[in-house]
């Protein structure tokens, strides 16, 4: 299935960990796979920390940091620096389904990464049983 997300920055992090549970929920699966799957090139998706929200910030900080928004691209429609950062973090992401529950960490959150927003966008979800 398709799951869309609406960014509101041009650049952030957002915490989708409950929607995907929700997602998970409803395909009744209880022990499988799931995959997240980024069709676009200036997006990705990550699982980090979310309890402390400073640490998405810090990512971000970095991230802007070391890929700064101008720095003589060649790239002619100017956004070379959400192309990077998308391929840095990655499209994908694979957790595991226990008892119907994602398989995360105590402090681990899914974070969709827009980095050329603000835009609707997709994220495939998919189940393996
Ligand atoms: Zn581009």
């Amino acid at each position: 299935m398709i799951h869309k997300v609406k960014t509101r920055s041009q650049t952030e992090l957002i915490d989708i960990t409950s929607e995907i549970q929700e997602l998970v929920r409803i395909s009744g699966i209880d022990n499988g796979i799931c995959m997240l799957y980024v069709p676009h090139t200036t997006a990705a998706v990550t699982i980090n920390e979310s309890a402390d929200p400073s640490v998405k910030a810090d990512i971000l900080m970095v991230l802007n940091t070391v890929i700064p928004w101008k720095a003589g691209y060649r790239h002619l429609e100017g956004n070379s620096p959400a192309h990077i950062k998308s391929s840095i973090i990655g499209p994908s992401e694979l957790l595991a389904i226990e008892n119907g529950r994602l398989v995360l960490g105590t402090w681990q959150g899914i974070f969709f990464c827009e980095f050329d927003g603000p835009r609707t966008r997709k994220i495939h979800v998919k189940f393996i049983q």
